[in-house]
């Protein structure tokens, strides 16, 4: 089974991000460089999102000097990808956090062959697994051989594209600007935001999740092919969350599965983890990480209180009140709360994927383009993905 096939198979089984690479190890390969294209236009791109597929083609257009601006509906550019410098003596990821592909990847994300050296990397092999099935806590050690990761030691995915991607484009990201408009009827395509400025390029690319389409937050004129509008809505993007807590002492192991260890390995969308395994760290911090059914039971709470309370009454149980002895502070990242979010990451199809994607993909009147996570076929759900998908649709946007 190859990388595509596998990723096909396990989204459709609903497999948590962080478990892909166990599975993934063996299809793993050193990624190559993007090729170069041909470039045969010379207008102006507006590109709706500045996450990691925004950024991306920020960078690739500005690279063949094409005029561009990102307009960004939050305060600060990253999406999916947000870092807390300061919870914890060390940054962390409240959004992507795992690389999941052989770390050679970031020099391809970035076309850039000598990053991937200057980057410290952190292999995640857990030296203790533990899971809580039928209200028993057992180890299950064994369980880190079959388990493996790429994590980055002092910075994030945020800090990666900070570093690497956002300096020559900063000035072209304009933050606080929600897109409402797109009016794509005349040569130029129009375009307005909730404060009420308006913008003109020949050519737009949208990037924004897949909830926000399917939400109807940005109104075409005129409206979108039925055919796009079922491939938007076919897609899944659940509700997702993160929980980052500091104790005065590790009582935890590197890993806890909510449920049996075959089953969760290979299905799980629940994990308690050492978010400081292998970083320059004393502290113990220990993140939750949920996406689907399991993370909606804490993102249709009302309040983070209630979430933070339910998140320690769990550990409680599981550790016989642990962790509320050792309890000291904690972090909420509920991603379906974020207004131009909205959940997780694309998950599942409700029909072929390849159709679907290719149907989200077709450029509208040589104008409109598509490009995010959900529109990778190969890395669907991450920033790997996303990063692809953006060099793809630039590629085409750029040929006429
Ligand atoms: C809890 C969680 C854990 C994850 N873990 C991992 C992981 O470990 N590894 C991994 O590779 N991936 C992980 N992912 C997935 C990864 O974060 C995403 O696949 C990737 O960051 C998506 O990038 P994107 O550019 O497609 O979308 P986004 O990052 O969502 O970017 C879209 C941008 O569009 C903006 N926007 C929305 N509406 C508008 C509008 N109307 N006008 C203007 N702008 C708008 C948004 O504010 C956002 O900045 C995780 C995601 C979550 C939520």
């Amino acid at each position: 089974m190859n990388r595509k096939e596998f990723i096909k198979r396990s989204t459709a089984l609903g497999i948590g991000i962080p478990f892909l690479s166990v599975l993934l190890e063996s299809c793993n390969q050193a990624a190559t460089l993007y090729p170069n294209f041909d470039v045969n236009f010379s207008g102006n791109v507006l590109v709706i999102g500045a996450g990691a597929a925004g950024i991306t083609a920020g960078y690739i257009l500005n690279k063949h000097n094409i005029d561009f601006q990102i307009l960004e509906a939050s305060v600060e550019f990253g999406g999916r990808l947000k870092r807390s410098s300061n919870f914890a003596d060390f940054p962390i990821d409240l959004g992507a956090e795992w690389i999941h592909e052989d770390p050679s990847v970031l020099a391809k994300l970035t076309s850039n062959p000598n990053i991937a050296s200057s980057v410290d990397i952190i292999t995640y092999t857990p030296d203790t697994v533990y899971t809580w099935n039928n209200d028993k806590l057992r180890k299950r050690n064994w369980g880190g051989n079959f388990y493996s990761e790429y994590k980055f030691k002092s910075t994030t995915w945020f800090g990666f594209f900070e570093k690497y991607m956002i300096p020559n484009i900063v000035d072209k990201i304009r933050t606080n600007s929600p897109v409402t408009e797109i009016d794509y009827k005349a040569n130029k395509v129009k375009v307005k935001n909730s404060n009420g400025e308006s913008f003109e390029a020949d050519k737009v690319l949208i990037t924004v999740p897949i909830k926000i389409l399917q939400e109807g937050n940005i109104t075409f004129i005129p409206e979108l092919p039925s055919e796009k509008i079922d491939a938007i809505n076919s897609i899944v993007m659940p509700d997702g969350l993160k929980v980052f807590i500091e104790f005065a002492e590790k009582f935890y192991p590197d890993i806890l599965f909510t449920g049996g260890f075959l089953t969760e390995v290979f299905a799980s969308d629940k994990l308690f983890y050492n978010a400081a395994f292998r970083k320059n760290s004393e502290r113990n911090i220990m993140g939750l990480f949920t996406v689907g059914d399991k993370a909606s039971v804490y993102t249709s709470l009302e309040t983070d209180e209630k979430i933070i309370e339910k998140v320690m009454e769990e550990l409680d149980t599981i550790f016989e009140g642990k962790a509320s002895q050792h309890y000291q502070k904690h972090i909420i990242q509920n991603w379906s709360r974020e207004p131009y979010i909205q959940g997780s990451y694309s998950i599942d199809f409700a029909n072929d994927p390849e159709t679907t994607v290719a149907n989200l993909i077709k450029p509208l009147d040589n104008k409109i383009y598509f490009a995010g996570e959900a529109l990778s076929l190969d890395n669907g759900s991450t920033v790997p993905g996303a990063v692809e998908s953006s060099y793809a649709t630039v590629e085409t946007m750029l040929a006429n």
